[in-house]
């Protein structure tokens, strides 16, 4: 399945609100933001079970930035939607939602905002609405998304 991930206060703190990895050497040299704590063991964790991880986010941080992010922690989201791209494509069509993961196929969307829940609903894609404050978020989330896949199956 595609999994995408939300950017801000699901893997990106805005301040202190969860542990982050630790930095690398290389994160420091580029100027890397710091991402919570677990996602490297997460984005493995699904990986290896055939899922695809892209981000979703309505941040207009750069493609390059954001890849660049990524990459100081070995981690190569397949795919990144940035809030330029995002309203390109809402706007296109039509779509009044903040974010629609189902017009850009994906299977789950996982993010902090309990909106994003509420225009799943109205709007047909499935969430994951993750707690800021969960420190199981990882195991958390790999059984969630193992329970939906066993529903499609
Ligand atoms: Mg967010």
């Amino acid at each position: 399945m595609i999994i995408s991930f939300d950017i801000d206060n699901t893997l990106i703190p805005y301040s202190n609100e969860f542990e982050v990895e630790d930095k690398k050497f290389l994160s420091k040299i580029l100027g890397a933001e710091s991402i919570r704590k677990g996602t490297i063991n997460l984005f493995n964790e699904l990986e290896k079970r055939g899922h695809t991880i892209w981000i979703y986010t309505t941040s207009f941080r750069s493609i390059f930035n954001l890849k660049k992010t990524f990459k100081s922690y070995g981690l190569n989201p397949s795919r990144i939607i940035n809030e330029r791209i995002n309203q390109k494509k809402l706007k296109n069509l039509n779509c009044k939602a903040s974010k629609n993961p189902k017009i850009f196929g994906i299977d789950i969307h996982i993010d902090d905002s309990k909106g994003v829940e509420i225009e799943g609903i109205r709007y047909g894609f499935k969430t994951i609405v993750l707690d800021t404050n969960d420190k199981n978020w990882v195991t958390n989330i790999i059984s969630k998304i193992d329970a939906i896949e066993m529903n499609l199956g």
